[in-house]
């Protein structure tokens, strides 16, 4: 840590004009949803401060829903149907100016994306046509009339966002979730009036609601405009290179400022998986050719060099971020103090973005204080030290072990960690090694970074801990972290008693092929996967397998391969990629038996069986704790005390084995609590809003 900013990175700091005000810098978070919306407005109103703490220029709410016909319940965004929102979102934006931010908002009319569940409403749309989830619904193609009501809804809403102390107020037509874009879009636009048709035509509401939003929001408040450029769909949607351009061009200085990106959400948030730093440069690059107003641009930068590249090149006036600005809301804060090797870098994981999909307060692999900053009071920064400190011995040094470390050692413990193998990072150094994976090493390579420069901590790899030697250190704090395998017997969700496989060597676990990569495969022949864990790993063991010249089938009694995937928005790429790779996929089938050579399956619904030929089988299924150690201290509990044990607990995986991010909370909220006899409940909005 040097304290002083890299000469390189004064660019990235410079104040920017937008119409009648000025940026601090250059580090703009966009409007991202949190799960935390209207239903938890505090917590909200918390995780924008922080973020306004932390650097950010300017700190975006997420879309803001304008009108009851666009109500995505059970999806928690932020609402400004009426007066009655101005309050909540007025703890927004006195949160963020508090830290001399300027709050943006981003007014949305969802259209044919909003089922209008709570509300009842009929949805909206350009056109007649059914909606773009999979609720029974139609969209109502609007008529002349319900224009004129959705302009005045609109200016409506920006004079109550200007009201509730925004600075910048957004129109938004991106994500294929938005009326504007649907009304640029010529597969949902189907009007044959003064609305629809020609480009300028389609152009003409999108035109008319910034120019209505700059007259409702007056000239105290910029007017900021997001568009996506692509749709990465060829004619059937906008591209960059031809509508995107005449549109921005059309447009051009009508907004104080552009914010661009790729539609729909999940060509906006690829996962590390899928896409690279700067991901969205070339899509986006030419914006600024066509228009003198400023712009912003996201692509997951979590590197000073590639901002300032963006910026030097003469492609983005801000850095747009979403992602990294979760995983490390301090991230403009530690560049500007030359602390760049202190950056949390986001992972590209998404598993934030699950967290709004399932309609809950986000979580984030490499921050574990995302969503308890006003329930629990966790700040990112900041943990306070124990008042007495105490030494803690820690055993695993996988993401939950690491993470109780580098937190234990924040709070001034003395910090031992033993780790049984002769690597750091458990699962998250194993997992790092399969196809698309390798940023999940910065899970490991934070912590670390922070535990060898910090004095008074002890790390030791090659050390396998027995109860015998955690009773001999006599270490005051035990926290046990040691991890968990995966099941060889099949047990998951559909087979809930182990499976009888006459030949286990012909059975093997994801341990085996994180551990030897696909020379774990010793008979030659098919390789069936049965993947009952649906999530990640089945498809990844597939994709790695097949592109190492296996033929690989995944069995699953799921409907689609990976199917929790739908909630990090990679489901349909995993699906293409593994078609292409010629992965055979068997999905509603649970395994019957397994005999020499072949495996027999069994339809989930029918029970009626079919053979497909199967030399090795990778079981996806489960896992179980690692927790022997955890067991064999618990028989010897009387001795804890004379020993000097104050407190034995289990962590992460150990405990219960889970998603990484919810492993490393684990091992936060063990450090944060360690000093207390049980972990306190957080706080709980609508129990706070009646009392
Ligand atoms: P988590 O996700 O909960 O952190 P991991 O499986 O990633 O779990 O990490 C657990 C780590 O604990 C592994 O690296 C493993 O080698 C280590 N470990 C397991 N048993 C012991 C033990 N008895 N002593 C020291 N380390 C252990
Ligand atoms: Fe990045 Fe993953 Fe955290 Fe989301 S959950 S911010 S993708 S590290």
């Amino acid at each position: 840590m040097t304290g002083q900013r890299d000469s390189r990175h004064d660019v990235l700091f410079e104040p920017v004009r937008i119409g009648p005000l000025t940026t601090r810098n250059r580090f703009w978070q966009v409007p991202h949803c949190t799960g935390m919306g209207y239903r938890h407005p505090r917590s909200e109103a918390r995780h924008r401060g922080i973020k306004a703490e932390g650097g950010w220029g300017v700190v975006s709410t997420q879309e803001t829903e304008i009108h009851p016909t666009s109500d995505i319940t059970p999806a928690n965004e932020a609402r400004l149907w009426s007066d009655a929102d101005i309050p909540a979102l007025r703890l927004v934006t006195d949160a963020i100016h508090e830290h001399g931010s300027l709050a943006a908002i981003q007014l949305v009319h969802n259209g044919l994306h909003s089922a209008n569940r709570y509300s009842r409403a009929i949805p909206l749309a350009p056109s007649h046509a059914v909606l773009d989830c999979d609720d029974p619904v139609q969209a109502r193609g609007m008529d002349t009339a319900d224009i004129r009501a959705f302009r005045e809804w609109h200016r409506a809403a920006a004079r109550r966002a200007r009201e509730a102390g925004f600075d910048i107020i957004y129109a938004y037509a991106g994500h294929d979730m938005s009326l504007l874009q649907h009304f640029l879009l010529a597969r949902h636009n189907h009007r044959t009036d003064e609305y629809g048709g020609s480009l300028v035509n389609r152009i003409r509401l999108f035109r008319e609601v910034i120019e209505d939003t700059r007259e409702a929001i007056g000239d105290t408040c910029a007017l900021a405009v997001r568009m996506a450029v692509d749709e990465l769909m060829g004619p059937d949607g906008l591209q960059h290179d031809a509508e995107a351009r005449d549109i921005i061009e059309a447009l051009a200085d009508l907004p104080d400022v552009w914010d661009v990106n790729l539609s729909g959400w999940s060509n906006d948030s690829q996962t590390a998986r899928f896409s690279d730093e700067g991901f969205q440069e070339k899509y986006t690059a030419f914006v600024k050719s066509v228009t003198s107003k400023p712009v912003v641009g996201v692509g997951r930068y979590t590197t000073p060099d590639a901002m300032v590249r963006a910026i030097r090149s003469g492609h983005l006036d801000f850095i747009g971020a979403a992602r990294p600005s979760i995983a490390d809301p301090f991230l403009p804060s530690k560049i500007e103090r030359g602390e760049v090797d202190d950056i949390r870098e986001c992972i590209g994981c998404n598993i934030c973005v699950s967290g709004d999909n399932t309609c809950v307060p986000m979580r984030c692999t490499q921050n574990p204080t995302i969503g308890e900053e006003w329930r629990r009071g966790w700040h990112p920064e900041i943990i306070p030290s124990l008042e007495t400190p105490e030494s803690c011995l820690i055993i695993g040094g996988g993401p939950a072990g690491l993470e109780a470390a580098r937190a234990a050692r924040q709070r001034a413990m003395d910090v031992t960690l033993a780790e049984a193998s002769s690597i750091w990072g458990g699962r998250v150094t194993r997992e790092a090694g399969l196809p698309g994976l390798a940023t999940w090493a910065r899970v490991r390579d934070w912590r670390l970074w922070r535990l060898q420069n910090m004095p008074n901590t002890e790390l030791y790899l090659k050390s396998p801990l027995t109860a015998e030697d955690v009773l001999d250190y006599g270490i005051a704090h035990v926290c046990i972290a040691t991890g968990a395998k995966w099941r060889r017997d099949g047990v998951g969700r559909v087979h809930r008693r182990p499976l009888d496989f006459p030949d286990p060597d012909r059975v093997l676990t994801p341990d085996d092929i994180l551990l030897h990569g696909p020379s774990a495969i010793k008979t030659s022949g098919p390789v069936v996967i049965f993947d009952d864990d649906r999530f990640y790993m089945g498809g990844l063991i597939a994709e790695q397998l097949a592109r190492a010249g296996h033929d690989v089938a995944i069995v699953t009694p799921a409907a689609t391969v990976s199917p929790w995937s739908e909630h990090t928005l990679e489901h349909d790429r995993i699906q293409r990629r593994l078609i292409e790779l010629g992965v055979g996929i068997v999905p509603l089938h649970q395994i019957d038996r397994m005999d020499d050579g072949t495996l027999s399956l069994a339809c989930i619904y029918t029970g009626r069986t079919r053979t497909v030929p199967c030399a090795t089988l990778v079981s996806v299924t489960s896992r179980l704790p690692d927790d022997g150690l955890w067991s064999d201290l618990v028989t010897r509990r009387e001795d804890w005390a004379d020993a000097g044990l104050k407190s034995v607990n289990r962590i992460g995986d150990c405990l219960a084995p889970g998603l990484i991010a919810v492993a490393v909370q684990s091992g936060h909220a063990w450090a944060r609590h360690v000093d207390l006899p049980e972990e306190p409940l957080p706080l709980r909005e609508d129990i706070a809003a009646l009392s």
